[in-house]
């Protein structure tokens, strides 16, 4: 496998601190298979050092063929000069790969996403969907505040037309006014205890920042789910002294 040119189709603002990006491949008509949940190493010819990489999630499923799409949050210099790139402009994609991923049948999975550490699930929830899965999925989405809910009506949408599937939306900020359908506070033992029936789990997967996956795993670990049942995607960013 070797690095692909791709060209920016859009490159847009999604909410307050987060922007897409559609990619399509510069030599081949459609994006090549991938399974939901995977990432890419993605490279920037144009930023100062660019044999430098970072991984994003794909959100789209492998329904959609002419192009991958991205959600990325701006940290540092690399995501913010990526941000500066316009449409026609080229971007070099490695991959996909990873295995946070379904396999053929999950028994009622839960997803855990920390802010942006949504992208993969988006992916692996909206595939479900697509092929009208019987799986009972639960998702808990939690956010600092409700503007920084990334595809909130989106999701909904996916809830509302599968009855069996739960979704609690989180948000931690206490100046925040609640919308209705949102809960106020962070991701507790009561909560995950009140909303996931554990009897019936047979995979947890979780997605965000160190910290979030690390708190997350301490409370699934608390209440006796094994680690063989906890798949985790950690949004790190790559290790300093390989990055320089
Ligand atoms: C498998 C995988 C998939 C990923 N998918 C996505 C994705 O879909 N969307 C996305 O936006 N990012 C994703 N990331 C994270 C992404 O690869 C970058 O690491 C991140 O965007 C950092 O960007 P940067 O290089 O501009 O920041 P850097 O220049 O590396 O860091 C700048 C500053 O921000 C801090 N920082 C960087 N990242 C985080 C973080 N996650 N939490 C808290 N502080 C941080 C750093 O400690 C540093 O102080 C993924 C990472 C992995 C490993």
């Amino acid at each position: 496998m070797k690095f692909e040119e791709y060209e920016i189709l859009t490159i847009n603002p999604e909410i307050t601190d987060t922007f897409s990006i559609r990619l399509k491949p510069k030599s081949k008509k459609y994006v090549p298979t991938f399974r939901p949940g995977q990432f890419y190493h993605m490279k920037n010819p144009d930023y100062s050092k660019p044999n430098q990489t970072r991984q994003f999630s794909i959100v789209t499923t492998p329904k959609t063929r002419d192009y991958l799409e991205f959600y990325i949050k701006p940290y540092g210099p690399w995501t913010k000069a990526l941000f500066e790139k316009k449409p026609g402009e080229s971007i070099w994609l490695f991959g996909p790969m990873g295995e946070f991923t379904l396999k053929l049948k999950a028994n009622n999975p839960v997803f855990i996403a920390g802010g942006i550490g949504i992208t993969p699930i988006l992916s692996i929830i909206q595939s479900l969907h697509e092929k009208k899965s019987t799986e009972q999925v639960t998702l808990i989405y939690a956010n600092k505040s409700s503007q920084s809910t990334l595809r909130k009506k989106h999701i909904q949408s996916l809830f509302q037309t599968n009855p069996a599937w739960k979704l609690v939306f989180l948000v931690s900020q206490s100046d925040q006014f609640i919308p209705r359908d949102e809960h106020h506070g962070r991701i507790t033992q009561e909560l995950l205890n009140k909303e996931i029936n554990i009897k019936t789990t047979s995979l947890f997967f979780v997605c965000g920042s160190k910290r979030f996956t690390e708190n997350i795993t301490v409370l699934l670990q608390n209440l006796n789910i094994p680690d063989n049942r906890i798949k985790k995607e950690v949004f790190l960013p790559p290790y300093p002294g390989k990055t320089k």
